[in-house]
Formats: C-alpha cells, structure tokens, sequence
C-alpha cells in the first residue's frame, strides 16, 4: 500500500510535559487506522496536531505529497469528527449536513443533490427533516459523520466517534462506519480507548502510552505478537511468568519460570540471551483445562486447582491456582451445552498449551 500520510519525529509540549514525544507514522491511502491509549496518553493531542488545531513543538506532517505542518486547519485536506457531535440543534438534519457547503459558496442544486447522497450513504433519508432532538443517539453520530464528509476530505480524523452509544448500538455502529469508510476510500484516523472498537473497525493500530507508540500493527499482529509488556496487558488479558532464559535455539527459547514452577517453552521472534530476564506470556484462551493429564504431548503441563470459575454463556473463564499460589487466567469455550459445569471450584485440574502459544515478552 503506498503510503498516502508521513508523520517524522513529531512532538508536542506544553511547558515541561511532554504529550506527544517525536511519533513517526505512514499511513496508506484508504487505511482504517486506530490511535489507541488509555487516559492522557496523548492520542487526541496527535489528533488535533493532524487537524491543525494545534501546533506541533516540532516534526512535520506531509498528506499526499504536501506538507501540512504549518497550513490553517480550513486549508487542510482534513475533517474532524469530534467526541461531541457538535450538531446545530435548531437546524435540521438536511440543513446540518449541508452546512459546510453552504459555508463555502456551493450552488443550492449542488447542495441537495450531495446532501441526499450523503443522506443515502449513512442511511438517514427518511430522516431528513428531523431536528437533532428527535433522533437516536446513532442516528445523531451519523448526522455528525455524514457532516464530516460531505466536502469529500482526503482525511476523515474520529476523536472516539462511538463513545456515547450503548453497546449494542456501538457494535452496529462499527460496521456501518466501516462500510461507510470502504465505499468512498477516504483514510479513516480514529482515537479510541476502546480495545474492542480497534480491533473490530481497524486495518491497522497505534498503541500509544505516555506520548509514544509502543507498537503499530495489523489487530492480529498487536494482539498475537505483542512487543512489550504494556501492549501484552493493554489489548486484552494475559498470564506473564517472569523468567530467566535457559537455552536459545532459533526459533525457540526455554526459560527458567519459578512463577509458574517450570521451565516454559517460548517461540522467540527477538533476540534473547542465556541468562536474561524475560517474560512468558499466554493468552487465557490458548491454554486448554483438563481433569485428566492431557495425553498429546503439549509443552506445558502444570496441575493447579480451580480457585475461582465465571459463567460467561458462550464461555467460562477460570482461575487457575498453582501449587505455588501463582493464579492463572483460563478462557475455555462452552461448545457443548450442558446444565451442569464442567469444572467446579476446587477441582484438580491441568493446564497445557504449545510453546506456540505462548510469547516473549522483553520490557
Ligand atoms: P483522553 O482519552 O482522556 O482524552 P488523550 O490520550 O486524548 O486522553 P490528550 O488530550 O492528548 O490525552 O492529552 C495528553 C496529555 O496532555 C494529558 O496529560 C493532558 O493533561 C495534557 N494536555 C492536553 N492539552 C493540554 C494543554 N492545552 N495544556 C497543558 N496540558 C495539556
């Protein structure tokens, strides 16, 4: 994919803090690309930095060949699509829409003739001459989007577009937003804090932390390989036994884990050393629970107890406690419906996964 927008060593402070600390991206043209961090990690400053809103202490950012670091936020081949809808109360859905365009001279044929297809395009053209007060909370976010759009931005930047809708019509909303996205090929950049809501809408994400990106990379590659520790426990949940390496060969390292009491076998994509310290890390999903000592020859096999089990409909999660005390999270799915559990609280149980399964995880 080429690549359509360049961030290079791009910061901002205010006074002594640092927000954002010298970012460098490529975007490709029509990516779906998510910023995602908890609270203060400098993901809406970056945003608004894109924007022109405001000034970068120093980097530069360059959309489709031109360099947009210093130009007004008018002149910027960019829209924003802010956390509040910042829809006009008293004007009507249509009216709203169309508002930019009227701002900038078009012709009122023009106007009605983009406004409808927009209108079309977010599925609100039954609604047209409804005011905000009388529309859902999805319906507002679409009103807003399709204002957004409506001038035809190279760029569309989302600060966390989705957060004022309840789950379910979230979950909807994600869809439709990317579908909205893929039919008109604009380069989506949205801010979210909401892991799932990356994972699903993203063709690539930045995790960011205290104004740096700790990893850019496609959902499965953040969630599967992940680089350090802070992204390992970021983007879902994660058991990490910290070890001591033991023996490196080239694809894989065995390290000396006394939180989980044994030596685990890791597929090791970095390079590790005999004698570092390491992480090993297993997503809860990867490891299988058994009664009986599982008989394929898996490389790990701890027995443990069932310390604590949830209920979850389509899967149940344990809590596993070894013989150490070390507690370790099990996510198994429910395939068989059953009224009666599979494991109950206190029963022996083992755990296993494949040295596949499990990650290295540096700092
Ligand atoms: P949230 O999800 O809470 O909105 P965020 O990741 O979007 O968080 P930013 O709004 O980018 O965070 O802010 C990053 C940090 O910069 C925060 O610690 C914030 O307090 C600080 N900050 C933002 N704007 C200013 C400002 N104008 N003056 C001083 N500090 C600021």
């Amino acid at each position: 994919m080429k690549n359509f927008i360049h961030i290079k060593g791009l910061s901002k402070h205010f006074g002594d803090f640092v927000a954002v600390d010298k970012v460098n991206l490529e975007i490709g043209k029509g990516e779906l690309f998510s910023i995602l961090g908890g609270s203060g990690c400098g993901k809406s400053t970056l945003l608004r930095m894109l924007a022109g809103l405001e000034v970068p202490t120093s980097g530069s950012i360059e959309i489709d060949g031109t360099d947009i670091t210093r130009m007004a936020p008018y002149d910027r081949p960019v829209n924003m699509m802010f956390q509040s809808y910042a829809i006009f109360p008293h004007m009507n859905v249509a009216r709203n829409v169309g508002y930019g365009l009227r701002k900038d001279g078009v012709g009122k044929a023009e106007i009605e003739k983009r406004v409808d297809q927009i209108l079309e395009l977010v599925q609100l053209s039954e609604y047209k001459t409804r005011k905000p007060d009388q529309l859902s909370g999805g319906q507002r976010q679409r009103v807003a989007l399709a204002r957004a759009l409506i001038k035809r931005p190279k760029v569309l930047l989302l600060d966390e577009p989705l957060a004022a809708l309840d789950k379910k019509l979230r979950e909807r909303t994600q869809f439709e937003l990317m579908n909205i996205q893929y039919e008109l090929g604009i380069t989506f950049i949205v801010v979210t804090h909401d892991q799932e809501e990356a994972m699903t809408l993203s063709t690539r994400i930045a995790v960011m932390d205290k104004g740096r990106f700790q990893q850019v990379g496609t959902p499965k590659e953040v969630y599967e390989f992940p680089t350090n520790r802070f992204v390992a426990n970021f983007i879902g949940t994660i058991n990490t036994f910290e070890g001591v390496v033991t023996v490196v060969e080239e694809d894989k390292i065995q390290a000396y884990c006394d939180e989980a009491g044994e030596t685990l076998t890791a597929l090791g994509r970095q390079l590790v050393e005999v004698g570092q310290t390491i992480g090993v890390a297993v997503r809860p999903e990867k490891i299988f629970v058994s009664k009986e000592r599982p008989d394929n020859q898996e490389d790990v096999c701890i027995q443990g107890v069932v310390d604590d089990l949830g209920y979850l409909g389509n899967r149940s999660l344990y809590r596993i406690k070894l013989g150490n005390g070390r507690i370790v999270q099990v996510s198994s799915q429910n395939r068989r419906r059953s009224v009666t559990r599979f494991l109950e609280w206190g029963d022996k149980v083992w755990i296993s996964w494949t040295a596949r399964s499990a990650v290295v995880l540096l700092d």
